[in-house]
């Protein structure tokens, strides 16, 4: 194993704002914490929520390291860590992960199985986690139910249409181009709609009247009415991102027009034990190491590119998982 370097190249923002604010800096590697591990990270992931701490949409405390998820490898480990040897190739989801080396909780740290590349796994995790717990305890999607996704062609989103399509829902998928709507159709949209058409009749069409069960939105603002509307009697409406903007605050009264379940969900609180974390993060790497669930990156960007990651990622240019090659 190669030497820990003394400071580590390290993306942080000192205030908000638009790319221009992500400043790559040289910062001490991180002394450890009781319970904490040090990850010389390989690959870190890059997610929407990374573009709503930079411009704001979220708070943080300056300066802010981004980044919330890395696959790597665990260099050093604090003497109250019981577990981990250092070595251990794991993927976490945690703050900070923008950056060579990165202090963690040991206990948010998964070790992955061999068959299990750290590309791959930094690609599939938080967004693998996301979509499955959705579908699983959110959406709680059962066969034959109709299921809409919003930007199927998504990181989020490819990985949705996949497991629902596994689980017997009728899938029927949203992007802004045709190629995207390809890509959603080819991992198991059976149906997708242009997010440019009118959604509302286009979906009356598709389901015969009937509405969507189960509406899983990361879109957010752009996207919400048409849910209310195209929503099934007694249908789910899982909102759990602000791609296009935060959604406004919502009289609760209009659920009362179908009965409608909403729900804001973060995938954090679904593995905030232990337990729930290994039990999903084991399912997760099964279903890829199995075949049963395709990773799609978009692109491998060097640490020193992270703007031009942001760029394309909030400009729709993307389809599946946008990597940050970290080490
Ligand atoms: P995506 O790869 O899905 O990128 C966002 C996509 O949203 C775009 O590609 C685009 O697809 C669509 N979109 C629609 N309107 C806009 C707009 N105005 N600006 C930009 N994009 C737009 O991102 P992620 O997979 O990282 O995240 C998807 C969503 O899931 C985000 O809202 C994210 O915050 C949320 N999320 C929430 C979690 C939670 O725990 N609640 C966890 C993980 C993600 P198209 O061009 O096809 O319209």
């Amino acid at each position: 194993m190669a030497p820990i370097p003394s400071t580590s190249k390290t993306v942080q923002i000192s205030s908000n704002g638009g790319v221009e604010v992500l400043d790559l800096n040289d910062v001490p590697i991180p002394k450890l914490a009781d319970g904490q591990v040090l990850v010389r990270n390989e690959y870190s992931g890059v997610n929407f929520i990374d573009t709503y701490f930079r411009t704001g949409l979220y708070s943080s405390v300056f300066p802010f390291t981004l980044g919330r998820e890395a696959a790597g490898e665990v260099v050093a480990a604090h003497d109250s860590v019981k577990g981990f040897s250092v070595g251990t190739r794991a993927v976490y989801m945690a703050n900070g992960s923008y950056a060579q080396y990165t202090a963690v909780d040991a206990a948010k740290v998964v070790a992955l199985p061999d068959a299990l590349p750290s590309d791959k796994a930094a690609a599939a995790y938080l967004q693998g986690l996301t979509a499955w717990t959705f579908v699983r305890e959110a959406g709680q999607v059962k066969a034959g139910q109709w299921v809409l996704v919003h930007a199927a062609a998504g990181g989020v989103g490819l990985l949705l249409v996949q497991m629902l399509r596994a689980v017997g829902a009728k899938v029927i998928g949203t992007a802004s181009t045709e190629e995207k709507q390809a890509l959603a159709r080819k991992h198991g949209a059976e149906w997708t709609i242009s997010s440019h058409d009118d959604l509302v009749s286009k979906v009356k069409e598709i389901t015969g009247g009937h509405g969507i069960d189960v509406i899983f939105d990361g879109v957010g603002k752009d996207t919400f009415e048409a849910d209310l509307e195209m929503i099934a009697v007694k249908g789910s409406l899982i909102s759990f991102g602000n791609a296009s903007g935060a959604v406004p605050p919502l009289n609760i009264l209009r659920l009362g027009s179908k009965n409608i379940r909403l729900m804001r969900p973060v995938v954090n609180h679904y593995v905030a034990s232990r337990e729930d974390l290994e039990k999903y993060s084991y399912e997760l790497f099964d279903l890829i190491t199995s075949g049963k669930l395709e990773v799609n990156i978009h692109g491998v960007y060097p640490l020193a590119e992270v703007a031009r990651a942001h760029t394309d990622l909030e400009g729709r240019k993307t389809s599946g998982k946008l990597l940050i090659k970290t080490n």
